[in-house]
């Protein structure tokens, strides 16, 4: 697929398209993709076509397929799992006279598309010329119910706008099962195979304006069913009819329209799955949902909507003063966090969000260690959802970690259901740092939250069976420092290798966590069987951690050794060569200093306390000379490192391209679906970049200072309770609480108290610092100043 961008007009709350063109399209589906983490729909036009990946998905919907290996080992994952596009309810077709509405035939007068980030939903305006010269306005607002997670709905109107008398007109509105997909997202063409038409139909029924289809995989297993009702408003006579089949159920309108009147149709959808219900139970649940959907009405969902909308900013919202742009990119980023993870509800958040095909569908290390940090302090009870997602398949962890000889429990790199499903074992399996990301989650929403029953019945034990991953997979060397050899650590261009400093400082805390949970709740401490010397062993290992470093040149080693590999050849890599993995062998790359993405720099941010300043200042010098980006995770965390140690406009230059990944499309894939994780970086680099916030056990900690360019930045935080809210100038911060008791924080390490009276501070000027460079062709593009 080829992709371009389109280019959004700036607002502050709002996301808009005014034209259609081919080469934004897929883009466009995915920026525009309503979700609620139950339910995602590309934005794709009501009438179906032009489209390029009409997706609807399901979150932990998915079909099975054997993984291929020209040559495979012990313990490599035999399945792999599949997103699947399920059955389409977004379509209404419309025909004028005899020309069906369809935007690259005709003549598109105006054409205008609507995020709006404070209602949640997407509103289209398009007046339309058919071939024969009629012209109608169509309007349609769609949502996807942040507060009722089966439910999405659509209300569709239209207007003839000539004055040639009456119009005929006809609405289609559909669902449609296997729908043809042109890119399923998978290079892999067993996967193809697997996603040509995964639905196997088990019923339909219809009556009236109201239709159920439902349909189960072929080889996972799980059925799904669809349903949909309508309500009409029509201004003349009118006839309706209803076509059910196994993969298609049709309602069609045929109405008389007298000019300037119009025609409504509104759309309820309910959708729901199971991996063990019948099918009946499944289409009586659906049955059900849309029962209520149509009682509660289209106001009620709309206006439901915009409240939840409405109680999140006023406890999310970063405020941007001399970047507008950014301001916009950031609200957008976080509406399609909030979208990726409000409702998931004991499900995955995918890499990709609902919002495409891309990586199959499966969730990463991103989740927790991107996502769930910004939910953390905006919407604590979506963490609190996706880490029982996450224990809930602790069963399949400890089942992988007996596999690979391995105490305690080993979650995997990727996923859709729990079992680890990459065929890659250097950037897979070997990936173990994803154990530490999640145990580090689930210590962070316990810190900011002292959610008890969450900590007795799920916490804890995420911590201890991490930590015993940890414990049996590391040794004590002769010289008593203690080694986890064999890994990969967030860079993927460096694999399998010895005392990766990001996993061995975030693995030491997952052992000091895990310690100090069990010291809290001695009786799950006992269920679990932990036994004192067993904690000794993680306070023992934590305290002897290895952090490998380099005396001669004064810097940490990401891994054991790498300081001393060869240089890259960056003046001799032309810009069309990246990313690397696309066009050098990974031997050429593994061997060599080259970073993909932040590993050390991300220890620098996640476990700043294990590091001097000093030292802070020299790795990322180092790391910054030798890290390429090409993964859309890095950026926002070279930002906030960059803010930390002073390198504020760079660290500007970064955010603009964590937060604005998507709209520009900067990685030329955005069409396959949002990069989630770094735009949950557009609001890590407001918070913990220029703010400065830090959460080191528990304690919260701010050091805020605004790049030149900036000439204020606000943010609120909830934590234990509290809404808190900060201001920052060029010279000053101001704290203060919105909602609940004091709160103990620092601000530059002085302590202070924050009440709802406001407290200022003054903002200390940055350290003086070297300038610092990247590698040739890779310095972020810079944004005006
Ligand atoms: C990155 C991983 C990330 C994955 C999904 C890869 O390119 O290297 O760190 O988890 O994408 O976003």
């Amino acid at each position: 697929m080829t992709e371009g961008r389109a280019h959004f007009p700036i607002e502050p709350w709002a996301l808009t398209e005014t034209s259609i063109d081919h080469a934004s399209l897929a883009v466009n589906e995915s920026v525009f993709a309503l979700a609620n983490g139950h339910i995602g729909m590309r934005g794709t036009l009501e009438e179906g076509e032009p489209s390029v990946v009409p997706g609807t998905y399901l979150n932990g919907y998915f079909e099975e397929r054997p993984l291929p290996y020209a040559e495979a080992g012990y313990g490599f994952p035999e399945m792999g799992q599949t997103v699947v596009n399920v059955t389409d309810g977004k379509l209404i077709r419309l025909l004028v006279g005899d020309s069906p509405l369809d935007l690259d035939y005709g003549h598109v007068v105006a054409h205008r598309r609507t995020l709006d980030l404070r209602a949640g939903v997407l509103e289209r305006c398009t007046e339309w010329r058919s071939p024969n010269g009629r012209t109608v306005e169509v309007k349609s607002t769609r949502l996807v119910s942040l507060t009722r997670r089966s439910i999405a709905a659509i209300r569709y109107e239209v207007r003839c706008t000539d004055d040639g008398g009456d119009l005929y007109v006809a609405l289609q509105s559909d669902l449609l099962a296997n729908e043809v997909v042109e890119n399923s997202g998978s290079d892999d063409p067993r996967a193809a195979a697997a996603l040509r038409k995964p639905l196997v139909s088990e019923q339909h029924t219809g009556k009236g304006r109201h239709a159920v289809l439902v349909h189960r995989t072929k080889t996972s297993g799980l059925r799904m069913a669809a349903g949909m009702d309508h309500d009409v408003l029509t201004p003349d006579s009118a006839n309706e009819e209803l076509e059910v089949s196994a993969d298609l159920a049709r309602y069609t309108l045929a109405a008389r329209l007298p000019a300037g009147e119009k025609l409504r149709l509104t759309k309820y959808l309910a959708y729901g799955w199971s991996s063990r219900r019948s099918a009946a139970a499944v289409r009586d649940q659906v049955e059900g949902v849309l029962g209520i959907a149509k009682l509660a009405g289209w106001e009620r969902l709309v206006s439901e909507q915009r409240e939840l909308l409405d109680g999140h900013w006023a406890q999310a919202d970063v405020t941007i003063e001399g970047d507008d742009e950014l301001q916009q990119a950031v609200r957008v980023g976080m509406f399609h966090v909030l979208q990726a993870g409000l409702r998931a509800e004991r499900q995955p958040i995918p890499a990709k969000g609902l919002t495409g095909p891309g990586y199959d569908g499966h969730a990463f290390w991103d989740t927790e260690t991107y996502v769930l940090p910004v939910l953390t302090y905006t919407a604590p009870e979506a963490v609190r959802d996706a880490l029982i997602w996450r224990w809930s398949t602790l069963d399949l962890a400890r089942e992988r970690a007996r596999v690979l000889g391995q105490q305690g429990a080993a979650f995997p790199w990727r996923t859709i259901r729990g079992e680890e499903t990459s065929g890659y074992w250097p950037a897979g399996t070997a990936a173990f740092h994803v154990n530490a990301d999640i145990a580090d989650a689930v210590a962070r929403y316990w810190h900011a939250t002292q959610d008890d029953s969450f900590d007795v019945d799920h916490g804890t034990e995420m911590l201890v069976e991490t930590a015993r991953l940890w414990a049996s997979l590391g040794h004590m060397d002769d010289g008593r420092g203690f080694r986890i050899d064999g890994v990969t650590g967030p860079d993927e261009y460096t694999a399998v290798v010895d005392n990766n400093v990001y996993t061995n400082l975030m693995a030491q805390r997952n052992l000091r966590e895990a310690a100090a949970a069990v010291a809290r709740r001695p009786e799950v401490a006992a269920r679990l069987q932990v036994t004192d010397d067993e904690v000794a062993g993680w306070r023992e290992a934590a305290d002897h951690m290895r952090i490998p470093f380099d005396d001669e040149l004064g810097v940490h080693m990401t891994s054991e050794g790498f300081t001393r590999h060869q240089e890259w050849d960056f003046d001799g890599t032309p810009p069309d060569r990246y990313p690397l993995l696309l066009h050098y062998p990974y031997f050429e790359i593994y061997r060599k200093q080259v970073v993909k993405q932040a590993d050390l720099v991300m220890a620098l941010h996640l476990r700043g306390d294990a590091f001097t300043h000093e030292q802070k200042v020299a790795d990322f010098a180092y790391y910054e000379a030798r890290t390429v980006r090409d993964s859309s995770l890095s950026a926002a965390q070279q930002a906030v490192v960059a803010a930390e140690v002073g390198q504020l406009d760079l660290a500007y230059d970064y955010w603009g391209e964590a937060a604005l990944t998507d709209l520009q499309n900067l990685h030329g894939n955005s069409g396959h679906g949002l990069h989630i994780a770094s735009l949950a970086g557009g609001w890590t680099v407001a918070v913990a970049g220029f703010g400065g916030m830090r959460d080191h056990d528990g304690q919260l900690s701010f050091a805020p200072r605004l790049p030149s360019r900036l000439t204020g930045l606000g943010f609120r935080v909830v934590y234990r309770g509290r809404c808190l809210r900060v201001r920052i100038t060029q010279e000053q911060a101001v704290y203060q609480l919105v909602s609940g008791e004091d709160l103990e924080i620092t601000h530059h390490g002085e302590p202070i108290t924050v009440t709802s009276a406001e407290v200022v501070r003054e903002v200390p000027p940055a350290p003086q610092v070297e300038p610092v460079r990247q590698p040739t062709h890779c310095a972020p593009r810079r944004r005006g100043r």
